[in-house]
């Protein structure tokens, strides 16, 4: 499982804004303009799984537990490709942050100025 470590001193991590469960925009490749909410992410590779976004094809063999065959799921996609969706402005947006006076900091769209709060679900 990625994106379950939690150490405090994590090193190489890619700095992004970008959060589980946050709605995003690819970019670029094959599905430019898809939009689906973050799966999954790893700052150490600095790559997402993004819903329904770049879908790949596996073919698996039949073994314990599973028939085989072919099973689509989607590939980790690198965050640079990601842009996070403003709720407000249901546009792909630039982010920014702003330091909160309970010293909280918390991204901000650079467009319509509101507070973008990462998802619960
Ligand atoms: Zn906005």
């Amino acid at each position: 499982m990625i994106g379950m470590s939690r150490s405090k001193k994590a090193r190489g991590r890619v700095r992004t804004y970008l959060k589980k469960n946050d709605r995003v925009q690819v970019m670029a490749g094959k599905d430019k303009g898809k939009v689906g909410k973050i799966l999954a992410i790893d700052l150490k590779k600095g790559r997402a799984v993004v819903e329904d976004a770049n879908i790949v094809k596996r073919h698996t063999r039949p073994g314990p537990g599973t028939q085989g065959g072919i099973v689509e799921k989607p590939a980790s996609i690198h965050i640079s490709n990601l842009q996070l969706i403003c709720p407000k402005c249901t546009d792909p947006v630039r982010i920014g942050f702003k330091l909160l006076e309970d010293g909280k900091k918390v991204r901000v769209c650079r467009k319509c100025g509101e507070i973008i709060e990462p998802a619960s679900k």
